[in-house]
């Protein structure tokens, strides 16, 4: 089959490697219909060291199910579902508390691991198929897949931050970051019922999406000034929770900047460095700090019906299509911010 590999920094490349098959007996086979990009797939765009064999790509997916294990009971052949970015049994402690990224014997796709292969492809190996996979109702329009497909990853990486950062109702939520998780976090804190949203980013295409999904204001301004422009919004308080939606040390420490006393923050992008900036900021305002990897499994059966219903869109995050061919443009595209987000169609 055709599968994405990526061999080095800035080296995507589309190539034949053997189809995937049952392995374990909890194991699915599930045929790609629609992957995507992320933004995460960016940081190995920049930074992998070299390699003859490659790194399979892609951690997204929606598709149909081909084959299935013998110990595998909820999900069936012939089914179309959403493929989270992580894989997880169901039924651990960790599952149970709706904390399925650290699932005991979960994993996550794409990463280079030995365990799972990349969603950018035909078709990809699901371990532990029925505590990962989620069903799609048969009647599901196609017209609502790319939404469908933002379950995968960034819908619930945006609902994870919020729901850390404990967005209620009447409240001033402010996410930090305009890339396609941030924008889902816009979404997620409108849906949550936060009353004022402030969009800190510098793209105007994207805060301007980021109004039609909900938010009040924009903040362009970065660093000291932004922190002050979000201080002007709230009476001088800052947000009683914040998305961090970015993980770079400098819109880590504006997102603890911008957190009211006794406030929250969610963090859900990838942090790229091992100390947290803010810690003093943090302690003396009281504020938590809080997130990591979004269980997008525990998210879906909250979010689909919003979906199905088209009370929330954010299949609009995707503002290019490709076909497993042109999957390379597609990383070289986002890198180089020229796409928000690249949907693939095997
Ligand atoms: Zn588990």
């Amino acid at each position: 089959m055709r599968a994405t590999l990526m061999h080095g920094a800035g080296d995507v490349r589309s190539e034949d490697i053997p189809d995937p098959t049952l392995v374990e007996p909890t194991d699915a086979v599930v045929r790609v219909t629609a992957a995507s990009i992320c933004g995460s797939d960016l940081w190995p765009y920049k930074t992998l060291e070299p390699s003859e064999e490659g790194r399979p790509m892609g951690h997204e997916a929606v598709g149909v199910v081909e084959e299935v294990g013998d110990e595998v009971s909820i999900v069936k052949r012939g089914e179309m579902v959403v493929m989270p970015f992580a894989f997880s049994d169901g039924t651990c402690l960790f599952c149970h508390e709706d904390l399925h990224t650290e699932c005991l014997h979960g994993g996550f796709f794409g990463n280079g691991g030995p365990d799972a292969g990349g969603a950018q492809a035909e078709a990809i190996r699901v371990p532990q198929a029925d505590g990962t996979l989620f069903p799609l109702p048969t009647d599901a329009d196609e017209a609502l897949m790319p939404s469908l497909l933002t379950l995968s990853d960034v819908m619930g990486t945006g609902q994870h931050a919020a729901v850390v950062a404990g967005v209620t109702e009447g409240k001033i939520a402010a996410i930090v970051g305009d890339g396609a998780v941030g924008l889902c976090g816009v979404i997620a804190a409108k849906r949550l019922g936060a009353e004022q949203i402030i969009v800190l980013g510098r793209h105007a295409d994207r805060t301007d999406l980021a109004r039609e999904f909900g938010a009040t204001d924009v903040v362009s301004e970065r660093g000291p000034e932004g922190v002050e422009r979000v201080r002007e919004l709230t009476d001088g308080l800052g947000a009683h929770s914040v998305l961090e939606c970015v993980g770079h040390d400098e819109s880590t420490q504006t997102a603890i900047g911008i957190a009211r006393a006794g406030g929250a923050v969610g963090r859900v992008g990838v942090p790229q460095s091992e100390t947290m900036p803010g810690s003093q900021t943090a302690f003396f305002g009281n504020i938590v700090v809080g997130g990591g990897p979004a269980p997008a499994r525990a998210y879906m059966d909250d979010l689909l019906p919003d979906i199905l219903d088209g009370k929330i869109e954010p299949g609009r995050v995707f503002d290019r299509t490709v076909g497993l061919e042109e999957v390379p443009d597609g990383y070289r595209a986002m890198n180089e911010r020229e796409a928000l987000k690249v949907m693939v169609r095997p």
